[in-house]
């Protein structure tokens, strides 16, 4: 009787030390399925604060206090979002000085000018506000146009693809990475490249190119 109770004790302490080394793995498991991606974020991220900016940017930070820069850093680098100033004929400088009035509710990493001058308005870490709900996790480029089509000149054009080849080198992001404002939220924005998908898949083209150059 007593060797059959003990018997069971010793099966049940067996069961016991089992379940508890396969909720201890379960953990284990669990934590690095959490901590592995946010370690890769963070490679993008800390590549972003290492980067030298390239000599045709000219930073000019926009203040922090009163403005919509929220001093928060990016959660992940994982895309870069293109936009359109809406604003035809408005200049880099002029868009850079709209973000930095008190009160405005915009802010973008880049506006990229009508001569192709190209304005850093963020630390390349922080969110902007500029791309919804991606805000937390790509740098936004504001591009400047010469009229309501949205068309970038050529100018213009040459300096976003630089920039944007660039950026993808740093984060080590594909092409695909590469996205409209209009693929966050629907918004027509940048607007020539929602109305005209061939002008937009070639924008894309001539990333990968400067890529390979
Ligand atoms: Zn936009």
């Amino acid at each position: 009787m007593l060797s059959t109770a003990r018997r069971r004790l010793r099966i049940r302490r067996i069961g016991l030390v089992t379940g508890a080394a396969l909720l201890a793995l379960c953990v284990l498991a669990a934590a690095l399925w959490w901590f592995f991606p946010i370690r890769r974020a963070n490679t993008r991220v800390q590549a972003l604060r290492e980067a030298t900016l390239p000599d045709y940017v000219t930073a000019d930070l926009i203040p922090t206090v009163g403005t919509a820069r929220s001093g928060r850093t990016l959660s992940d680098f994982s895309g870069i979002v293109i936009h359109y100033v809406g604003n035809p004929g408005s200049s880099a400088a002029g868009n850079r000085n709209y973000f930095a009035t008190p009160g405005t509710q915009v802010v973008s990493h880049f506006v990229v000018g009508l001569e192709g001058e190209v304005i850093q308005c963020l630390p390349l870490w922080e969110q902007s506000v500029a791309s919804n709900h991606r805000n937390k996790d790509t740098i936004s480029i504001e591009v400047c146009h010469p009229d309501e089509t949205g068309q970038f000149n050529p100018a213009t054009y040459a300096a976003v693809v630089r920039l944007t080849a660039w950026l993808c080198e740093v984060g080590d992001l594909s092409t695909e990475r590469v996205i409209r404002h209009y693929d966050v939220s629907g918004k027509e924005c940048p607007r020539y490249y929602v109305r005209n998908e061939a002008a937009w898949e070639q924008f894309l083209s001539d990333v990968q190119q400067a890529r390979n150059d």
